[in-house]
Protein backbone atom coordinates (compact mmCIF):
# COMPACT_ATOMS: atom_id res chain seq x y z
CA UNK A 1 0.00 0.00 0.00
CA UNK A 2 1.76 3.71 -0.70
CA UNK A 3 -0.22 6.57 0.91
CA UNK A 4 1.37 9.95 0.73
CA UNK A 5 2.96 11.09 3.67
CA UNK A 6 5.67 9.28 5.92
CA UNK A 7 4.06 6.24 7.50
CA UNK A 8 6.26 5.95 10.14
CA UNK A 9 6.69 3.16 12.76
CA UNK A 10 4.48 -0.33 11.60
CA UNK A 11 2.32 -1.45 15.11
CA UNK A 12 1.40 -5.05 14.57
CA UNK A 13 -1.92 -5.70 16.44
CA UNK A 14 -3.02 -2.37 15.63
CA UNK A 15 -0.70 -0.82 18.54
CA UNK A 16 2.20 -2.05 20.17
CA UNK A 17 1.59 -5.18 22.65
CA UNK A 18 1.59 -4.31 26.11
CA UNK A 19 1.18 -0.64 25.33
CA UNK A 20 -2.00 1.15 27.42
CA UNK A 21 -3.89 1.20 23.92
CA UNK A 22 -2.87 -2.64 23.02
CA UNK A 23 -4.85 -2.74 26.44
CA UNK A 24 -8.03 -0.85 25.41
CA UNK A 25 -7.89 -2.96 22.35
CA UNK A 26 -8.35 -6.45 24.34
CA UNK A 27 -10.79 -4.40 26.46
CA UNK A 28 -13.28 -2.98 23.46
CA UNK A 29 -12.77 -6.83 21.51
CA UNK A 30 -13.87 -7.90 25.14
CA UNK A 31 -17.01 -5.58 24.84
CA UNK A 32 -17.68 -6.35 21.57
CA UNK A 33 -17.53 -9.80 21.88
CA UNK A 34 -20.19 -9.35 24.57
CA UNK A 35 -22.40 -6.90 22.51
CA UNK A 36 -22.06 -9.89 19.51
CA UNK A 37 -23.45 -12.77 21.88
CA UNK A 38 -26.02 -10.07 22.44
CA UNK A 39 -27.19 -10.04 19.91
CA UNK A 40 -27.04 -13.63 18.15
CA UNK A 41 -29.37 -13.98 21.26
CA UNK A 42 -32.23 -11.46 20.31
CA UNK A 43 -31.91 -12.62 16.96
CA UNK A 44 -32.78 -16.23 17.97
CA UNK A 45 -35.60 -14.87 20.08
CA UNK A 46 -36.96 -12.96 17.24
CA UNK A 47 -36.51 -16.30 14.87
CA UNK A 48 -38.19 -18.37 17.44
CA UNK A 49 -41.39 -16.18 16.99
CA UNK A 50 -41.42 -15.92 13.24
CA UNK A 51 -39.85 -12.78 13.41
CA UNK A 52 -37.07 -11.26 10.95
CA UNK A 53 -33.16 -11.92 13.06
CA UNK A 54 -31.25 -10.97 9.90
CA UNK A 55 -30.25 -7.14 10.53
CA UNK A 56 -29.33 -8.32 13.85
CA UNK A 57 -27.48 -11.20 12.78
CA UNK A 58 -25.61 -8.81 10.24
CA UNK A 59 -25.00 -6.63 13.07
CA UNK A 60 -23.41 -9.35 15.08
CA UNK A 61 -20.98 -11.12 12.36
CA UNK A 62 -19.46 -6.99 11.56
CA UNK A 63 -18.98 -7.11 15.31
CA UNK A 64 -17.27 -10.56 14.95
CA UNK A 65 -15.02 -9.12 12.39
CA UNK A 66 -13.75 -6.31 14.06
CA UNK A 67 -13.12 -8.57 17.25
CA UNK A 68 -10.66 -10.59 14.95
CA UNK A 69 -9.19 -7.86 13.32
CA UNK A 70 -8.22 -6.30 17.43
CA UNK A 71 -7.19 -9.69 18.99
CA UNK A 72 -4.98 -10.26 15.95
CA UNK A 73 -1.07 -10.25 16.20
CA UNK A 74 -0.12 -8.78 12.87
CA UNK A 75 0.87 -11.80 11.59
CA UNK A 76 -2.91 -12.74 9.53
CA UNK A 77 -1.68 -9.26 8.11
CA UNK A 78 -4.25 -6.85 10.46
CA UNK A 79 -1.69 -4.10 10.66
CA UNK A 80 -1.83 -0.14 12.70
CA UNK A 81 0.54 2.36 11.12
CA UNK A 82 1.27 5.63 13.34
CA UNK A 83 1.27 8.70 11.66
CA UNK A 84 1.08 12.20 12.83
CA UNK A 85 -1.30 15.16 12.57
CA UNK A 86 1.62 16.70 9.57
CA UNK A 87 1.18 13.26 7.96
CA UNK A 88 -2.70 13.30 7.83
CA UNK A 89 -2.66 16.57 6.77
CA UNK A 90 -0.53 15.80 3.34
CA UNK A 91 -2.98 13.16 2.23
CA UNK A 92 -4.78 13.85 -0.67
CA UNK A 93 -8.76 13.88 -1.16
CA UNK A 94 -9.89 11.21 -2.00
CA UNK A 95 -7.28 8.83 -0.75
CA UNK A 96 -7.48 7.19 2.31
CA UNK A 97 -11.95 7.94 2.70
CA UNK A 98 -10.96 11.17 3.85
CA UNK A 99 -12.29 14.32 3.09
CA UNK A 100 -11.26 18.00 2.26
CA UNK A 101 -13.34 18.89 5.36
CA UNK A 102 -11.14 16.37 7.38
CA UNK A 103 -8.26 17.07 6.33
CA UNK A 104 -8.45 20.51 7.36
CA UNK A 105 -9.31 19.34 10.41
CA UNK A 106 -6.81 16.40 10.52
CA UNK A 107 -5.91 16.83 13.80
CA UNK A 108 -9.40 15.72 14.80
CA UNK A 109 -8.49 12.82 13.23
CA UNK A 110 -7.51 10.39 15.74
CA UNK A 111 -7.55 7.20 13.33
CA UNK A 112 -8.73 6.08 9.83
CA UNK A 113 -9.08 2.85 7.94
CA UNK A 114 -7.68 3.78 4.44
CA UNK A 115 -10.89 2.09 2.29
CA UNK A 116 -13.60 0.18 3.25
CA UNK A 117 -12.76 -3.48 3.95
CA UNK A 118 -9.01 -2.93 4.45
CA UNK A 119 -6.89 -4.88 7.51
CA UNK A 120 -5.19 -1.94 8.49
CA UNK A 121 -5.33 0.66 10.77
CA UNK A 122 -3.83 4.62 10.36
CA UNK A 123 -3.31 5.86 13.43
CA UNK A 124 -2.57 9.51 14.70
CA UNK A 125 -0.10 9.51 17.37
CA UNK A 126 -0.78 12.92 18.43
CA UNK A 127 -4.57 12.86 18.88
CA UNK A 128 -5.10 12.77 22.46
CA UNK A 129 -7.87 10.27 22.50
CA UNK A 130 -4.87 7.52 23.06
CA UNK A 131 -4.52 8.77 26.63
CA UNK A 132 -8.31 8.82 27.21
CA UNK A 133 -9.19 4.66 27.82
CA UNK A 134 -12.93 5.54 26.88
CA UNK A 135 -12.33 7.21 23.92
CA UNK A 136 -9.58 5.00 22.94
CA UNK A 137 -11.82 1.93 23.54
CA UNK A 138 -14.66 3.41 21.31
CA UNK A 139 -12.45 4.66 18.62
CA UNK A 140 -10.56 1.15 17.90
CA UNK A 141 -13.73 -0.57 18.15
CA UNK A 142 -15.21 1.99 15.53
CA UNK A 143 -12.32 1.59 13.35
CA UNK A 144 -12.19 -2.26 13.90
CA UNK A 145 -15.76 -1.81 12.08
CA UNK A 146 -14.86 -0.25 8.91
CA UNK A 147 -12.45 -2.50 8.46
CA UNK A 148 -15.33 -5.36 8.32
CA UNK A 149 -16.77 -3.00 5.50
CA UNK A 150 -19.46 -0.84 7.55
CA UNK A 151 -19.40 3.11 6.36
CA UNK A 152 -19.58 6.28 8.14
CA UNK A 153 -21.98 7.53 5.30
CA UNK A 154 -24.78 4.60 4.72
CA UNK A 155 -26.60 6.86 2.03
CA UNK A 156 -24.88 10.72 1.61
CA UNK A 157 -22.31 12.74 3.77
CA UNK A 158 -22.19 13.81 5.85
CA UNK A 159 -20.55 11.02 8.41
CA UNK A 160 -22.51 10.21 11.08
CA UNK A 161 -19.94 10.97 14.21
CA UNK A 162 -21.43 11.60 17.55
CA UNK A 163 -18.60 13.96 18.45
CA UNK A 164 -18.33 15.84 15.05
CA UNK A 165 -18.96 18.87 13.51
CA UNK A 166 -23.02 19.79 14.11
CA UNK A 167 -23.87 18.14 10.37
CA UNK A 168 -22.28 15.23 11.42
CA UNK A 169 -23.95 14.81 14.63
CA UNK A 170 -27.17 15.65 13.18
CA UNK A 171 -26.66 13.10 10.91
CA UNK A 172 -25.75 10.62 13.95
CA UNK A 173 -29.21 10.96 15.52
CA UNK A 174 -31.04 10.63 11.94
CA UNK A 175 -29.66 7.53 12.06
CA UNK A 176 -30.54 6.01 15.32
CA UNK A 177 -33.85 3.98 15.28
CA UNK A 178 -33.42 3.30 11.59
CA UNK A 179 -31.73 -0.05 9.70
CA UNK A 180 -28.43 2.00 9.70
CA UNK A 181 -28.29 1.80 13.01
CA UNK A 182 -27.49 -1.75 12.73
CA UNK A 183 -24.37 -1.20 10.14
CA UNK A 184 -22.75 2.10 11.29
CA UNK A 185 -19.68 1.96 12.87
CA UNK A 186 -20.38 5.24 15.58
CA UNK A 187 -24.16 3.94 16.17
CA UNK A 188 -22.66 0.45 16.54
CA UNK A 189 -20.19 1.47 19.26
CA UNK A 190 -22.68 3.72 20.98
CA UNK A 191 -24.75 0.38 22.15
CA UNK A 192 -21.08 -0.78 23.74
CA UNK A 193 -19.08 2.30 24.89
CA UNK A 194 -21.81 5.41 24.95
ZN1 LIG B 1 -15.43 6.08 10.89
Amino acid sequence: MTLPGDPGEQLPNFLKPGSDVNRNQRKAADRMEARAAHLEKKAAKREKKGKDGSLLRLEAKKIREGVKALRSNGSDGYLAFGIHTLDVAMMKKGTANITAQDLENASQIAAFVPWRGDSSVWVNLDHPMWSNSHGARRTVGHESLHGAGLDDEPQDRPKAYKRGSPAQQKRFYQLKGTDYEYITPELIMDHIYR
